[in-house]
């Protein structure tokens, strides 16, 4: 703790010398050290199988790593002494690649089951899932079955349950992975309303993305992190 001094720029997530070795796998992730503070936007790129989501799992603690040192929010959590596993994930929204809805819920219950192990009352749980449903644009859609969404729609509905229940992080796995250049644009959007209040993580392989935004992207190549642009585009 910084007691006394101004903390401007708070280290939200540190991993330092992070390699994840899965068995008779290769290195998903080699060696690879980075920073990023709270609040900041930043994009993880690279070619399929470069470790992209692998990084992501292991800052939800879905992996833990082979060898080095993973902090999130001053939580240890690469060790295996670690206990507060629940705490780590009320602090993170993610929104996977293949969005991982529930077709047989509504939209509704899809947002409001990832609250309910949290320990917020019934009436702090509509109004958290109203407020993420409106910041997406789908307020009206609180009745209505996944079916009957579009593409698009289905990973607003994946967006507003990863914001839900004020999470400090973002995580999102290939958000515009499945969606049209036009749909690519109104979910990205909705990311660039997010930006400066949680700190966001994109994994993406579209370029006009990450070409827009001019933000930090690291950029993974084989597991290894071949380059950390602070401000900017990329080229495969
Ligand atoms: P990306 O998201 O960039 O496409 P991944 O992180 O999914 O890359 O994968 C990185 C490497 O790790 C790949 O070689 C992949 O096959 C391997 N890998 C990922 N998850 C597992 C797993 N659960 N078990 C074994 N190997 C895995
Ligand atoms: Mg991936």
């Amino acid at each position: 703790m910084n007691i006394g001094v101004q903390d401007d720029n708070k280290t939200m997530i540190k991993f330092e010398n992070v390699t994840k070795k899965f068995p008779l796998g290769n290195l998903a992730v080699d060696e690879v050290s980075f920073e990023i503070e709270d609040k900041e936007f930043i994009f993880i790129v690279g070619p399929s199988g470069a470790g992209k989501t692998t990084i992501l799992k292991l800052i939800l603690r879905e992996f833990l790593p082979t060898n080095g040192t993973i902090l999130v929010d001053d939580f240890d959590i690469a060790s295996r002494h670690f206990d507060q596993v629940e705490i780590l994930r009320r602090k993170i929204g993610m929104i996977f690649q293949d969005f991982k809805i529930l077709f047989d819920k509504n939209v509704y219950e899809n947002i409001a089951l990832s609250l309910k192990v949290s320990d917020l009352s019934d009436d702090q749980i509509k109004k958290e899932v109203g407020e993420a449903l409106s910041l997406v644009g789908l307020a009206k859609k609180e009745m209505t079955f996944p079916l009957q969404l579009s593409a698009g729609e289905i990973q607003r509905v994946a967006i507003a349950r990863a914001i839900a229940g004020n999470r400090d992080i973002i995580l999102a796995d290939e958000p515009t992975g499945n969606l049209d250049p036009k749909t690519t644009w109104e979910v990205m959007k909705i990311f660039k309303k997010l930006e400066g209040t949680k700190t966001i993580i994109v994994a993406t392989h579209n370029t006009d993305v990450v070409n827009s935004f001019q933000k930090r992207v690291l950029v993974l190549k084989q597991g290894k992190l071949s380059k950390d642009q602070r401000k900017g585009g990329y080229e495969i």
